[in-house]
């Protein structure tokens, strides 16, 4: 049974004449899906400006991590707006210096090998990797990267040099910088390699490259996203991030684990990385960070961020109070606990998809952890051959239906709803999710 909350034939007229007025003043590069024109939310609640009501399992791109407009969110945020809007990171103020506290508190580098940390604060998980990948340069002074193919880092010119979910996202901006090489990221339902380990044999991959083209020594830092996002939402082969770790501490090599999308509870845990015990040198955290506010942090070994010099990297925006507030709020209801919900609710979500892919035999798969779950579409001729066009369809009836999805990697439904979705919600959505791909199905597009 349907439970779908839409009212009028979507994009109603108040959504046709906002998107018309955007189209003539708003650059056309964003890649936008589906025409959803938001009016207001409460919790995984959205309403259109035309009244319609919308389950939001895409949550901003995960950055909704409380929900929208949690009160406490909001309340710390108006509070913080009342006393000063800004003040430059030149000066000091309580909410950077508890922001920074808790997160050297909750930092893997802390809570898994027991190492202080210190964070460098910034707007975006796009300034969070480009601060992560300079902070290794800095500190090595060695040129050279390895970044991983399906990898999502940012658009900037040195983010965008690791970023490759897709051809598009690099082409028409080369050169981008040089002295990256890309890897393949394990995938076990897509399978690169010969063989049952798919994380070993991009290890020994990692390996003959040092010996045959890329001199070890010359490798500043391996950037990885301990569960890739854009890409597909992977998870890795248990294994993997130990062997990357092993090898860079053999190599003199930073870890960077990018937790941009996979950090502050999406996982079940504060951080993807604490699922497999491996603490990384460096790490990024933005999206879910500020529950909407526009924030990142580089988080790294006090050992290292220590390093860097007065006036070695720096910003304006760095530390904006109301930013801060807004994460100091998440991070303790995300610690006290939304990432515990997370994994029960996220647990729960991935039985009841379990129950569709009995059902469906387009489904090959669901995986994730927490609530940063993937459902892949493949063809029906019995191959893993992507279903692009279907996965584009069951997102657009999935909308019509009242459910805002975002696909990735090559024919993935993704959901990251907020953190405190409850099991009532998923299960709303599941079955929004059965008639988007009962109705998608019938108007099937990929080749066989
Ligand atoms: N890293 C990862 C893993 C991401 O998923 C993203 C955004 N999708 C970024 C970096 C870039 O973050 P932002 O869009 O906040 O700049």
């Amino acid at each position: 049974m349907k439970t779908s909350h839409i009212r009028t034939p979507l994009p109603g007229p108040r959504a046709q004449a906002l998107i018309a007025r955007d189209a003539e003043v708003i650059s056309p590069s964003y890649p936008r899906d589906y025409p959803f024109a938001m009016s207001h939310g409460r919790g995984t609640e959205v309403w259109d400006v035309d009244g319609n009501r919308f389950l939001d399992f895409a949550a901003g791109i995960a950055v909704c991590a409380t929900g929208h407009a949690h009160p406490r969110v909001v309340e710390v945020v108006r509070q913080a707006a009342g006393e000063f809007l800004h003040i430059s990171s030149d000066y000091w103020h309580e909410q950077m210096v508890g922001l920074g506290e808790r997160l050297a508190r909750l930092a893997p580098m802390r809570t898994l090998a027991g190492e202080a940390a210190m964070s460098f604060l910034c707007q975006s998980g796009t300034e969070a990797v480009e601060g992560a990948i300079k902070l290794a340069r800095y500190v090595t002074r060695r040129p050279r990267f390895i970044g991983f193919l399906g990898g999502f880092h940012g658009r900037s010119m040195g983010s965008l040099s690791f970023t490759s979910s897709k051809y598009t996202q690099q082409l028409g901006f080369a050169p981008t910088m040089p002295g990256v090489t890309h890897v393949p990221y394990p995938d076990p339902y897509r399978p690169l390699f010969a063989g049952a380990d798919q994380g070993q044999a991009v290890l020994d991959y990692i390996g003959l490259l040092f010996e045959r083209s890329v001199p070890a020594a010359e490798v500043a830092a391996i950037l990885v996203e301990p569960i890739q996002g854009e890409g597909g939402y992977i998870v890795p082969p248990d294994g993997f991030l130990a062997g990357l770790r092993a090898l860079c501490d053999r190599h003199g090599i930073l870890l960077i684990f990018d937790e941009v999308q996979s950090g502050v509870g999406r996982t079940g845990r504060m951080f993807a990385c604490e699922h497999w015990g491996v603490a990384p040198d460096i790490l990024t955290s933005a999206k879910g960070l500020g529950s909407g506010l526009p924030i990142g942090a580089v988080v790294a070994k006090k050992s290292i961020m220590a390093q860097w010099k007065r006036g070695a990297h720096g910003n304006t925006y760095g530390g904006n109070p109301i930013a801060c507030a807004a994460a100091n709020a998440t991070l303790d209801l995300v610690e006290g606990g939304f990432a515990e919900n997370a994994a029960t609710v996220g647990a729960h979500f991935m039985d009841r998809l379990g129950e569709l892919a009995r059902r469906y035999p387009c489904i090959g798969e669901v995986r994730g952890r927490g609530l940063m779950i993937g459902l892949e579409l493949i063809g029906t001729d019995g191959s893993r051959k992507p279903a692009r066009a279907l996965c584009d369809a069951v997102i657009t009836r999935a909308f019509h239906n009242g459910l805002l999805l975002l696909s990735c990697g090559a024919s993935t439904v993704r959901f990251m709803p907020p953190l405190n979705t409850s099991v009532a919600e998923v299960d709303e959505a599941v079955e929004l999710l059965d008639a988007s791909l009962e109705e998608a199905l019938v108007g099937s597009h990929d080749p066989a």
